[in-house]
């Protein structure tokens, strides 16, 4: 890799040659459930302000919530009953479940918590808030008076005419309640009101401080003065030429004497399914639909390892598999003080990892096998990652493992993954060689005598990779028992594929499944020897 330096370091580097505090924003829109983009835009943003901060460099990371965004029709998941809100500012139309304080604070709930989880913690800001409490009345004063050269920088970035009754500020209607049916009549710089008439027939006064927002393309540049903001990543979709990041620009600039902020395009996500499903079908999925199969952290080191302006694909499935793979290799390497992980690498870990909240020990794959062999029981799953070696002293972090690859097998692993183990020996064992039959006697007796002997119950995983591999080793105990079961040497051709297959066959009544040590030892040794026993002396007749 060409990359020596991590983006988010070129960045603050960038941003460290101005002096003074950094403010780090991201901004979202709670209208629906929050798109795996926005978390791009935010992870983005918290990347640049580790990377601030590692510096030594004083900085703030907050989160704009547009929460007065009118609603704009009733979504399919809403009752029709909403169309009557339709045109209310989203933070005044009631939450459709009952229990949040209003629409906007229902989804940014979930959004909230998906952040939590990804180890973000911002300050976060609410439009509406801000407008109620007076905190834009200056912006909006500076709007109002300079209405006509808002306009004519809008013209000349869009190329569009603006109408003659356009205005920068959008009051709401005392009686109807919407904010996309009013029309600036007046305004009155001193007592810090609006007056307005609307298509609903109504006329009356708002106060600045919460009767209204900043028009569309005001509202962000006022809020980038407001606060402060020093960088804001954004989707590239706002990023093109005659966008409306140019126009922001110019005029958080020209109106507002402010800095623009240090500009991150970021591309989007795409989740694909691949294989059957036609690529115009798009998985569309929600940054908390998202962390339900993903580990936090993976989500994290996908998005670092890119750079912004790269569109990131992933396919929830296999591919999802090999990330898990991937970031588990990083980590194992960053632990382990590896000397092979170059510094670019050891970046995209550090700034990846979660440093405030558990992660499991236990790798990803590992647990859909646990997951699968216990049946989703969670007890057994705890008794199974005991006796796999790992400690189940955070149990919070294995259950939340669990759920990750819970929903993860249901919804998206491809079907390699998947098996179901069967209650008894599954017919498939009549198709078993003479030398397969003789090779899992042999391996029950092993098992068994093995705890016999050493007194300790439990067998590694490794152990029982490495038993296996002693079928073909003249002189190994497995060896000589297979001999004396076929009464003869032992094959030298034998193929270890065989034996394996024996394995997956005899517990899952198929050929294959996932890597066996970790399979072998996610069992009980009892009930390895009692299968295999069985199977060795299967005949269809006797069932
Ligand atoms: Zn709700
Ligand atoms: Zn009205």
């Amino acid at each position: 890799m060409a990359d020596t330096i991590h983006w988010a370091d070129v960045i603050a580097e960038d941003m460290l040659k101005k002096n003074g505090k950094h403010f780090v924003a991201a901004g979202i829109t709670s209208s629906g459930s929050i798109h795996i983009g926005n978390i791009r835009e935010v992870v983005t943003a918290d990347a640049v302000y580790r990377a601030i901060l590692d510096r030594g460099a004083d900085a703030d990371f907050i989160i704009i919530v547009d929460n007065c965004d009118p609603l704009h029709k009733v979504h399919p998941f809403l009752p029709e009953s909403y169309a009557e809100h339709i045109g209310k500012p989203i933070s005044e139309v009631p939450c459709p479940c009952g229990n949040c304080t209003n629409y906007a604070e229902h989804f940014l709930k979930l959004f909230l918590e998906a952040l939590k989880r990804i180890d973000i913690n911002p300050r976060v800001y609410r439009t509406d808030e801000m407008y109620r409490t007076g905190r834009y009345n200056e912006a909006i004063k500076i709007a109002l008076i300079n209405r006509d050269a808002i306009a004519k920088i809008l013209e000349d970035v869009l190329g569009k005419d603006i109408a003659e009754d356009w205005s920068p500020f959008d009051p709401i209607c005392n009686e109807c309640g919407r904010i996309t049916s009013t029309k600036v009549t007046s305004f009155n710089l001193e007592a810090e009101t609006v007056d307005y008439v609307c298509a609903c027939g109504n006329s009356g006064t708002v106060s600045m401080a919460g009767g209204g927002k900043l028009a569309w393309r005001v509202d962000r540049p006022a809020r980038w003065a407001v606060l402060g903001v020093t960088v804001e990543p954004f989707g590239k979709d706002h990023a093109s030429k005659g966008g409306s990041y140019d126009a922001e620009k110019r005029i958080v600039k020209e109106i507002y004497g402010h800095e623009a902020p240090y500009p991150v395009a970021c591309e989007r996500i795409m989740l694909e399914k691949q294989g059957k499903m036609p690529s115009s079908k798009r998985l569309v999925v929600s940054a908390s639909d998202m962390l339900e199969v993903m580990p936090p952290e993976v989500l994290r080191y996908l998005i670092i390892r890119t750079k912004p302006e790269k569109r990131i694909q992933l396919d929830p499935g296999q591919l999802l598999l090999t990330l898990v793979d991937e970031y588990e290799r990083l980590r194992t390497q960053f632990r382990e003080k590896d000397p092979s992980l170059g510094i670019f690498e050891r970046r995209i870990y550090e700034l990846s990892r979660l440093t405030s909240i558990c992660q499991s020990e236990i790798p990803f794959k590992q647990m859909a096998t646990i997951y699968q062999v216990a049946r989703g029981d969670f007890e057994r799953i705890l008794k199974i990652v005991k006796r796999s070696g790992f400690s189940t002293e955070n149990e919070k972090c294995i259950k939340e493992l669990t759920d990750n690859v819970s929903k993860w097998l249901e919804i998206y692993a491809p079907p390699f993954v998947k098996f179901n183990v069967k209650e008894k020996v599954p017919v498939h064992a009549a198709t078993l060689s003479e030398l397969q039959k003789a090779f899992l006697s042999a391996f029950a007796a092993l098992i068994e005598t093995r705890g016999k002997i050493s007194g300790e119950v439990k067998i590694s995983g490794k152990e029982y990779h490495m038993l296996v591999y002693s079928a073909k080793e003249d002189g190994s105990e497995l060896n000589r028992r297979m001999g004396e079961k076929l009464n003869t040497q032992v094959p030298p051709k034998m193929d270890y594929r065989d034996l394996f297959k024996a394995i997956y066959i005899s517990i899952l009544g198929q050929s294959s499944g996932p890597k066996a040590g970790w399979f072998l030892s996610s069992f009980e040794k009892e009930f390895l020897v009692k299968r295999f026993e069985e199977a060795s002396t299967y005949s269809p007749e006797k069932r």
